[in-house]
């Protein structure tokens, strides 16, 4: 097709033309590990990725091939690899780029899982990472060394709601030759297309607002095709001769497609993190409702946060559309449609009434889950931020009096009155 087409109309059709074999109109699970050769030549190139096709499911399948593009397409990039979940998508993106003794420099407001990973989990393979204030140029800008192979933040932050000036960070990465990753999970690209801003790569845990009803728990990364692999030797994996796949030049034979070969032939092939085709097709359903979706979500959000705001049991409300919020004007000027639908609020009366408000909720589900079409609540401190020092998970946006609210797409004045009746409970 020639014509550009709106963001609507791709997530119903990007990447799913009827099926070639059958002219199955939805796109089929495509249940099966392995894919009959033609011949022995045809096997070989394959092999040698002289042709694209399928040959196994640890490295390619068509139900996952179709999601791949379509969230290429949505994300504005040149290629897509799907995994098994968003943590897996994080390495998945960073592995090419790091090297034992390499460091990445990451938000200091990121969901509480990733700064786990980051601070403790990638110091297994020699990596590590150091976590500055995205919202300080000067600080990011320090924090860079020789070393340093990529910058990593969200767009909108878990659990914060917070938002980032992504063309700023991107404008450092620029200048210090290193690729900006943004995890895209809380806005989708409905909210924030960070390629257009400027980032190298993008990620997303496909188990939140892709999928949209808590079903699946998958991952993606999208490459922006746009970075230079061979501007410098930083990335040897892309540029020079690569031995894990004998002795191929990723950049030179593939071009904008380098990460995304890279990201198969090498990343799936040999971590094995790879997406099942029954989980691509439930994400690739839940996509097609996304832009009827996130309206939904965002408008119910700031309903919710604006009544939470001036109630007097309420201490403080994160949420990046408020106008009391430091982060209003960013959240204006780079996401225009909304800030999304997942913030915190700080009650009174500490920790014992956080705790107590959860267990009082009744709409809302207390589970370690968020961007459902149902609204949930965790308490972080006690749970997905736990394994943080008390200073990390303030620094998180989670301390001990802090509750999480991902607003769902359900009747918003009913989830007003659920949470007016727990907050009576907590109070009492
Ligand atoms: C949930 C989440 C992840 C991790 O994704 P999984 O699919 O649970 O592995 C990463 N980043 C953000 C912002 C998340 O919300």
């Amino acid at each position: 097709m020639t014509q550009d087409l709106d963001f609507d109309t791709l997530t119903i059709h990007a990447g799913a033309a009827p099926d070639p074999a059958t002219g199955a109109r939805q796109t089929p699970i495509y249940q099966t590990t392995s894919y009959q050769f033609r011949d022995a030549d045809h096997a070989a190139r394959l092999f040698n990725l002289q042709e694209v096709g399928y040959i196994y499911s640890r490295l390619t399948n068509p139900t996952i091939a179709a999601l791949q593009s379509r969230v290429a397409m949505l994300e504005g990039g040149a290629g897509a690899v799907c995994c098994s979940s968003g943590h897996a998508a994080q390495i998945l993106a960073l592995f090419p780029l790091m090297g034992p003794g390499k460091n990445i420099v990451a938000s200091t407001r990121l969901y509480g899982g990733t700064v786990t990973q980051f601070s403790h989990t990638i110091r297994r393979f020699g990596w590590s990472a150091r976590f500055v204030d995205m919202d300080d140029p000067q600080a990011l800008e320090a924090a860079i060394d020789d070393d340093t192979r990529a910058i990593f933040c969200e767009s909108i932050s878990n659990p914060g709601g917070y938002v980032t000036d992504i063309p700023a960070v991107a404008k450092v990465a620029d200048a210090a030759g290193i690729p900006l990753i943004v995890d895209n999970t809380l806005a989708t690209p409905y909210l924030c297309k960070p390629i257009e801003m400027g980032a190298t790569l993008v990620v997303h845990s496909l188990t939140k607002f892709m999928t949209g009803n808590g079903t699946v728990t998958g991952g993606v990364v999208v490459d922006s095709g746009k970075f230079d692999w061979s501007a410098s030797d930083k990335f040897p994996s892309l540029s020079a001769p690569e031995p894990a796949y004998h002795g191929l030049k990723f950049h030179e034979t593939f071009g904008a497609l380098a990460f995304t070969f890279h990201g198969i032939a090498i990343g799936l092939r040999d971590l094995g993190m790879t997406m099942n085709p029954q989980g691509a097709h439930y994400t690739l359903m839940g996509i097609e409702t996304l832009g009827l979706r996130m309206p939904r979500h965002v408008e119910n959000a700031l309903k919710v946060a604006e009544w939470l705001e001036q109630d007097p049991r309420v201490e403080s409300v994160t949420y990046a559309g408020l106008a009391s919020s430091p982060w209003n004007a960013t959240a204006k000027r780079l996401y225009p449609k909304g800030a999304g639908s997942l913030f915190t609020f700080s009650i009174k009366g500490g920790y014992d009434a956080a705790v107590k408000l959860v267990d009082g909720l009744e709409l809302f589900s207390h589970v370690a889950n968020l961007g459902d079409a149902r609204s949930l609540v965790i308490h972080s401190a006690s749970t997905t931020h736990r394994q943080l020092t008390e200073d990390q998970q303030r620094a998180a946006g989670a301390a001990p009096e802090v509750v999480r609210l991902s607003i769902g797409i359900e009747n918003a004045d009913d989830l007003i009155a659920d949470l007016d009746q727990a907050l009576a409970k907590a109070a009492g």
